[in-house]
């Protein structure tokens, strides 16, 4: 494919090839982005935030509706492609995909409701005679950076709330998983979005990311990825807005009077979806030791079914990690837990890709399993007997993204929800649980600010004054 540079689809003779995870086999090409592309994209992107900003209101939403329309007509092209370049099943693609167009429909609607209020200027001695409101106005290029894992619904969360504001973008896909987010492009185009106020330049970010982040024209770097990139972003950004989606550890506490078989069935699925390559997937699951013999078992069993392999079969569960060296570095970290005291209840086996499947149990507190976001398919149990030790757990690592508990009191239910230092506090179903309208984003090293269409436009959005001194009237 092409990238998408001063409103031309262009190649360029250096190209990275984009490879099948599951066996290496070529799925695309796309050009490496150079020096020269980079000063290009900033240029033509200040001439796309001039014409995208002047368009009325409707015209925008029409555009996001529109390419809603187009993904939903090529929805099956969308998700194969996706299942292809990344390691989601055909199954969790679809899923993806059916998640974009809700993402893009609603920031349609959205962009219809970024308000004003009149402003009270006489509440203040001095303020007599004057009379104004704010309104919000879009903010100019904004940088968008994005992760592997879901290549199509976080490049749309950032591309739908920042058109919808009337902003421009410069997107730079991860390098792994670049062709869902072309594609999305294209529709974008065909839609009626000014060629200019969307840049995409692909190419690793590494190298394109410095002088990118660094420009002053570029307004806000919106950023989701993991906590190491995200530092070193936030190093030499200087002064503009930065939006840090990043990854977590997420913790799940499963108390004695829990629906039991509901927590098992959402807690396999929260840990082994998209092979565990999930910034909210469970990792640390706390269990009452009432029930953590029965939880345990019914949690093995069914991981055991567990279905791994051909991506484009509609009745397999898990694919492989992104690369072989993702799945090399889960496998070893497997391994440092084991030899730590960790006892490997199911899986623990790679092949190539693949990862098993992992349960474990006595996982000692000072592994990287247990202390680091493991980004695969493994999850750790531990033993709880005490609520308030519990939440003290959850709370102990430096992520805070979202967190869960199973329980039937509501007093419970209560404290855990205040007391968890995150994001969200998802009752009675896993952490694996996002509505891409809510606010979504966490605490800690876990990031700065929300996602969410709505929550976005107004980290890309800012109030302007207008204030008139009518005294003579
Ligand atoms: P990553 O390695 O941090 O890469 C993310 C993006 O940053 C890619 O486009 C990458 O480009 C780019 N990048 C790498 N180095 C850069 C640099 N020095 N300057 C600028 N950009 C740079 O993350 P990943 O492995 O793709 O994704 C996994 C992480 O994302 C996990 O930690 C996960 O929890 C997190 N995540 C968070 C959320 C959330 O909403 N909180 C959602 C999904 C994922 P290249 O691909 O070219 O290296």
């Amino acid at each position: 494919m092409k990238m998408l540079l001063d409103g031309k689809w262009e190649e360029r003779s250096k190209k990275i090839t984009v490879t099948n995870p599951a066996d290496g086999s070529v799925v695309d090409t796309v050009p490496q982005a150079n020096e020269d592309d980079v000063k290009l994209a900033l240029s033509s992107a200040m001439n796309g935030f001039e014409e995208i900003k002047s368009l009325s209101v409707h015209k925008r939403a029409e555009i996001l509706y529109k390419t809603a329309e187009l993904l939903k007509q090529q929805k099956k092209e969308f998700a194969t492609i996706l299942a292809k370049e990344s390691s989601k099943t055909i199954t969790e693609a679809t899923g993806e995909v059916n998640r974009c167009i809700n993402t893009l429909t609603v920031s349609a609607e959205e962009s219809k409701r970024i308000l004003g209020e009149t402003i009270p200027f006489d509440s203040f001695p001095g303020g007599e005679g004057k009379k104004g409101y704010y309104y919000r106005f879009p903010i100019g290029i904004i940088l968008a950076i994005t992760p592997f894992n879901d290549p199509l619904n976080l490049v749309a969360h950032k591309l739908g709330p920042a058109f919808a504001g009337g902003n421009a973008v410069i997107l730079k896909p991860a390098t792994v998983t670049p062709l869902s987010a072309l594609k999305l492009a294209e529709i974008f185009i065909k839609a009626g979005l000014p060629p200019k106020a969307l840049q995409v330049l692909t190419g690793p970010g590494s190298k394109l990311g410095q002088p990118l982040i660094t420009d002053k024209r570029v307004r806000m770097v919106s950023f989701t990825g993991g906590v190491e990139t995200g530092e070193k972003i936030t190093k030499i950004a200087g002064i503009k807005k930065i939006g840090m989606e990043l990854g977590s550890d997420s913790p799940v506490i499963v108390w004695k009077d829990a629906d039991l078989s509901k927590a098992v069935s959402s807690c396999v699925s929260g840990s082994f979806w998209a092979a565990g390559q999930n910034c909210i997937g469970v990792q640390r699951l706390y269990v009452h030791k009432d029930i953590y013999n029965d939880f345990k078992q019914q949690f093995i069993s069914q991981t055991k079914e567990y279905k791994i392999g051909d991506k484009l079969d509609e009745t397999t569960d898990m694919g492989p990690l992104i690369t072989e060296k993702e799945a090399k570095r889960v496998e070893a970290w497997i391994r440092e837990a084991e030899q730590k005291g960790a006892r490997i209840l199911t899986g623990g086996n790679r092949t190539d890709a693949f990862v098993e499947p992992t349960v474990l149990e006595n996982v000692s507190e000072n592994t990287t399993i247990h202390k680091e976001e493991v980004f695969g398919p493994v999850v750790n149990l531990y033993q709880i007997d005490d609520f308030e030790d519990a939440i003290k757990k959850a709370n102990s690592l430096p992520y805070g993204l979202h967190a869960a508990v199973f329980t039937e009191n509501i007093n419970l239910a209560f404290k855990a929800a205040y007391s968890l230092d995150c994001g969200s506090v998802i009752i009675n179903d896993s952490t694996d649980y996002r509505l891409d309208s809510m606010p979504f984003g966490g605490v800690k090293k876990s990031g700065i600010g929300r996602e969410g269409i709505k929550f976005s436009l107004q980290e890309m959005t800012e109030p302007k004054v207008i204030c008139f001194d009518v005294s003579k009237t």
